[in-house]
């Protein structure tokens, strides 16, 4: 909506602004602001930017070294749909006064560098991404009557999930989907027509390019989907969507949430990555007559995601939750190999893309992940793959989720790592190919952060179906 500090203030004058809301992105990808009363911001403040405490962040500075600066990133001003007075976001890249540069800890930023680092290596002058984050909208219910939040009754502590071959235990659930029949019942089974329109209005008001919104195959599933963007627009549209989905939600009343795997049985919530590497206006991914019109440079970028698996999945998919999705049966694949149309393997390329649109679908990220970090690994994991030539194993065009343990282990397919344990040690003694974009003392600090925040608690934790 802007372009400059100029046009920046004439904005705010003419939508009468009274706050300048500043957001940043922390290593969870959790979103984090502080707000400014208009008439304190001016051209300066935007230019140098503004001071906030570094340590109250998690697993960012020490006590002894907090004050940090937040810069704001001026075109990507846009007014907040949900405040009541008019406010305008700004996105900020977190920066150092102590090392004097971008903060090695801030992931937009380490996104910045990853795509820098693409043009230094000559490969490419533009990264393409396209994220599709799912989500579930459940209902409030107070916690009595053994409701759980999705509404379901449970009638045991492990939490037993609305079985429909149990569904005469429970009663007449009425209109609702059963387990995997979400995709695509019209109302009223599908009751989120109106909060998914609500939201597509909004996100377009927010500057996203929205194509379409259905339900998803799980219970109470939905999915917006909106035009790709460059590396940085498409994380920073991962933050706002997600931000406009759970405030829809909110304010009717419901809870939105992008956990991978909220409901064991029924499918769980993913963020497949759509991804090209583009040079002059070209797409190097492209070659017409190949496998799926696939480059062999795309294939190398693939086969350098699956070589790094378990390290790029210590960001992709880096909660503990992230590997109750992973498994077969569930559209979330976690076979390393390539295939057109298949949605089982970890790598589809879409039915019938000419140049512009040729592309690879990585599928198993999920939106636990922060979309800066997430996005940066696998296009660093790629440009490895690129600068090495690395062969994926494939293509495998039959239904992966059929073969059993033997016949992954018998055709040497490679899988993701199981546990986010498993990811983070792939982190620890696989990362060479990350940096200098993401730092050691970054991937140190992440890596412990992670462990003690949600290793370390679930696997120390006695669980019911221990007894
Ligand atoms: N919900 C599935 C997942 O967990 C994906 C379904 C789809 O193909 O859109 O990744
Ligand atoms: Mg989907
Ligand atoms: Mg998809």
């Amino acid at each position: 909506f802007v372009n400059n500090i100029d046009e920046f203030f004439k904005f705010c004058e003419e939508n009468e602004v009274e706050f300048v809301d500043l957001r940043f992105t922390d290593i969870k990808g959790a979103w984090h602001h502080l707000t400014y009363r208009m008439s304190a911001v001016n051209a300066e403040n935007l230019e140098n930017g503004f001071p906030f405490d570094g340590s109250s962040i998690e697993a960012w500075q020490p006590i002894n070294k907090s004050d940090m600066i937040l810069k704001p990133d001026v075109p990507t001003a846009f007014l907040d749909p949900f405040t009541a007075d008019p406010t305008i976001i700004l996105f900020c890249d977190v920066y150092d006064i102590y090392k004097g540069e971008l903060y090695e800890k801030c992931p937009r930023s380490i996104a910045k560098k990853a795509l820098k680092h693409a043009e230094e290596l000559g490969i490419a002058d533009a990264a393409y991404f396209g994220p599709e984050n799912e989500f579930f909208i459940f209902d409030h219910v107070e916690f009595t009557d053994n409701i759980n939040e999705a509404g379901y009754k449970v009638d045991s502590e492990e939490g037993e999930w609305n079985d429909p071959s149990r569904f005469d235990d429970y009663g007449n659930m009425g209109h609702r989907p059963r387990t995997k029949g979400g995709y695509f019942p019209v109302q009223p089974t599908d009751s989120m027509v109106d909060l998914r329109a609500e939201m597509m209005l909004l996100l377009e008001e927010v500057g996203l390019e929205v194509v379409l919104g259905h339900h998803e195959v799980a219970q109470a599933q939905g999915e917006i989907g909106v035009v790709f963007s460059d590396i940085i627009g498409a994380a920073d549209n991962v933050q706002k969507y997600k931000y406009v989905v759970k405030m829809v939600a909110h304010l009717n009343g419901k809870s939105a949430t992008f956990m991978p795997k909220p409901l064991f049985g029924d499918n769980g919530n993913g963020m497949h990555v759509h991804q090209s590497l583009w040079k002059e206006g070209r797409n190097l991914f492209y070659k017409e007559g190949e496998y799926g019109n696939l480059s062999e440079m795309a294939l190398n970028y693939a086969g350098g995601i699956f070589k790094h698996a378990a390290a790029v999945a210590a960001f992709t998919n880096p909660s503990t939750n992230s590997y109750k999705r992973l498994i077969p049966g569930f559209e979330a694949p976690s076979i390393l190999t390539f295939s057109s149309q298949n949605r089982s393997a970890a790598c589809r390329i879409p039915y019938g893309a000419g140049e512009k649109a040729t592309r690879i679908e990585m599928r198993f990220p999920d939106s636990s992940s922060c979309p800066y970090l997430a996005f940066a690994a696998m296009m660093m994991a790629g440009l490895d793959g690129i600068k090495n030539k690395t062969v994926p194993v494939g293509p495998m065009d039959e239904d992966l989720f059929e073969l059993t343990l033997d016949e992954i282990r018998e055709k040497g397919i490679p899988q993701m790592p199981h546990t986010l344990r498993e990811a983070l040690e792939g982190l620890i003694c696989d990362n060479d190919f990350l940096q200098p974009v993401f730092s050691q003392e970054f991937i140190d600090t992440y890596q412990h952060y992670m462990f003690e925040r949600q290793v370390w608690p679930d696997e120390s934790r006695p669980t019911a179906f221990e007894f």
